[in-house]
């Protein structure tokens, strides 16, 4: 079939869609630069020559398909939605939505969607009229406007609420109003993720997050500030308001979701921060309700804390310590310790792991399990683990270019620093600066891995993992993940938790515990290093159960950099 043929078929179609004006319209729909498509139940039935330009397509690729499938990243019950509601309301619906074109190009396309309703046939047609405007500089606010939104739950995302609640400030301290944050993390979602996977765990964002809509009203704004993590901005606070929509949220989560036949139970800690009895600017409001929050959750689940009641002699010494953390890497008093890692078939160093030390004038050494939640709460985790890559990577170059056989740096990563969208720049920048080839940089990550079971976290895993880099989990036996799952975020060594290897030979639970871990770990192809090894019951054990590495005060403490060459020259 030729052109000609192809748009005789067009036209007939047309002239069956539009009755006998059918010269008139399609005219105008043939000579405007809109791209229109006339579907039916969501099935492509026309397009005009302009939508076949946006898109690439031909004619005849369009026709029968489903329209949705010309859009990125939309899911399918969301534009339903909207169709739906367009219906009811009687409206057209509008968006910009990210699209393909046939090349592969992305394009963002001014979307108009007017439906209507057959009532002969029971069915819903609609007309689609699309504009590509991603060149338009007019639209730059609109697209900024679409990189707000979650693309999960649909609600306002991390980036958008911390700009609203800038703009809010900036009114509430001109209006002499007040503001509260509210800061919600979910007890167990990883749970909810291993057991029922992350296709359910996603509906339950969604569902959470239309749940705490709902409860805020038309009062605040909900967006998802983090993984099962939720940022509600309440404008206008006034405290008895705040008190119904604590009450609300509450209240709201006490009977199970139903999601695919499954009755699932959610709970969550809830921490509040005031604008501006506890704080005045945007970084410390968010921050006070993180740290309300974190100590509901000590508290158990299901818990509330206001930031306002929690001023105890630890949360004065979290202050000063903060104060002083700001200063730290500026005035040089950050360093870096390396401890040995050794290879259990050949009792040779293969590898250090990288830990930080802070030695205070004042204060003296202050320990990092103490000072790094602090850095991560602040954001000050960013900087400090750029130094600390920095400064292992360039470390562990100098050994080599010293004549030293080479080893692998292993260094800590908070879930702060991954999530971070330059973390991967980050990471190739600190390789080209320092010269050190990827594979002797290894990461070490914590276990709670539901953090970075969301699409973008094992992208991050994987893209690391495809630049040569190493990871591996540190703290495992702690959380709840599985070795398979672990596999499957591009993971390639376990380090089993320190606990563990201080039973081994206490108790025969615990000893079954890590030789079952091992074998596992063995089938998997994953490398285990056992943690804080510190006497010879504990080593002989563990090679007998061919553990691979091993760390620990009884082959060495982490050490100064200078130090540790006299433990190469020995080893
Ligand atoms: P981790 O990564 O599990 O590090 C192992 C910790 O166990 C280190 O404590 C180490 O000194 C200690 N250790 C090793 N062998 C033994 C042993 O045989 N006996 C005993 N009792 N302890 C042993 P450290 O240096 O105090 O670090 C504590 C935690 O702080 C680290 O746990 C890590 O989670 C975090 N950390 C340290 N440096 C960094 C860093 O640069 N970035 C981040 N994000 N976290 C870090
Ligand atoms: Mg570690
Ligand atoms: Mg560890």
């Amino acid at each position: 079939m030729g052109e000609g043929d192809n748009k005789i078929n067009e036209n007939r179609c047309l002239l069956e869609l539009l009755g006998n004006r059918q010269s008139l319209f399609e005219n105008i729909l043939e000579n405007v630069n809109t791209g229109i498509i006339i579907s039916k139940e969501g099935i492509i039935e026309w397009t005009n020559s302009a939508f076949n330009k946006i898109t690439g397509y031909k004619y005849e690729e369009l026709i029968g398909k489903d329209f949705k499938k010309f859009f990125l990243n939309e899911d399918d019950e969301k534009i339903e939605k909207d169709i739906f509601k367009n219906l009811l309301c009687n409206n057209a619906w509008m968006d910009g939505k990210w699209s393909k074109r046939k090349n592969g190009e992305v394009y963002l396309a001014a979307t108009k969607f007017l439906a209507m309703e057959d009532k002969e046939s029971e069915s819903i047609s609609g007309l689609i009229l699309i504009d590509d405007i991603t060149s338009e500089e007019y639209y730059e606010d609109k697209i900024e406007t679409l990189t707000f939104i979650d693309p999960i739950t649909g609600s306002y995302n991390k980036k958008y609420i911390l700009k609203r609640l800038d703009m809010e400030l900036t009114n509430a301290k001109k209006n002499n109003s007040s503001l509260a944050a509210i800061y919600i993390d979910l007890d167990d979602f990883h749970k909810i993720n291993n057991h029922l996977g992350y296709t359910i765990g996603d509906k339950v964002l969604k569902l959470i997050s239309k749940k705490l809509d709902n409860s805020v009203d038309n009062k605040g704004i909900v967006s998802r500030f983090g993984n099962d993590e939720f940022l509600i901005l309440i404008p206008n606070y006034d405290e008895d308001e705040n008190t119904r929509i604590i009450e609300d949220i509450t209240s709201n989560f006490s009977t199970p979701l139903i999601i695919n036949g499954y009755e699932i139970h959610v709970s969550m800690c809830i921490g509040v921060s005031t604008f501006p009895s506890d704080g005045t600017d945007t970084e410390s409001l968010v921050r006070k309700s993180n740290i309300a929050n974190k100590k509901a959750k000590s508290l158990g689940k299901n818990n509330i804390e206001f930031y306002s009641q929690i001023r105890t002699e630890d949360e004065k010494e979290e202050f000063i310590l903060e104060n002083y953390l700001r200063h730290a890497l500026i005035r040089k008093e950050i360093f870096l310790h390396y401890q040995p890692i050794i290879n259990s078939q050949t009792n040779k160093l293969v590898g250090v792991e990288a830990l930080l030390r802070w030695k205070h004038p004042m204060l003296g050494m202050i320990p990092p399990n103490k000072f790094i939640p602090i850095s991560e709460n602040n954001g000050l985790i960013n900087p400090i683990g750029e130094w600390v890559l920095y400064e292992a990577c360039a470390q562990n170059k100098k050994w080599q270019d010293d004549g030293y056989e080479p080893i692998f740096i292993s260094v800590n990563v908070s879930v702060k620093q991954l999530e971070c969208d330059d973390f991967i720049d980050t990471i190739s920048k600190v390789l080209d600066e320092t010269g050190l080839s990827p594979r002797y940089l290894e990461l070490e990550i914590t276990e709670n891995v539901s953090g970075y079971d969301t699409t973008n976290g094992i992208s991050t895993l994987k893209k690391l993992k495809d630049m040569g880099v190493g990871l591996s989990i540190d703290d495992f036996g702690r959380g709840y993940s599985s070795l398979s799952q672990l596999k499957k975020l591009s993971v390639s060594k376990i380090k089993i938790d320190k606990s563990f290897i201080d039973d081994i030979g206490n108790n025969l639970d615990n000893d079954i515990l890590v030789s079952s871990i091992i074998t596992m770990a063995n089938s998997l192809k994953l490398k285990v290093v056992a943690e804080g090894v510190e006497n010879y019951r504990q080593l002989g054990f563990l090679k007998k159960k061919n553990c691979d590495m091993f760390q620990g005060y009884l082959f060495s403490k982490p050490l100064p950099p200078e130090e540790l060459v006299k433990f190469m020259d020995f080893y």
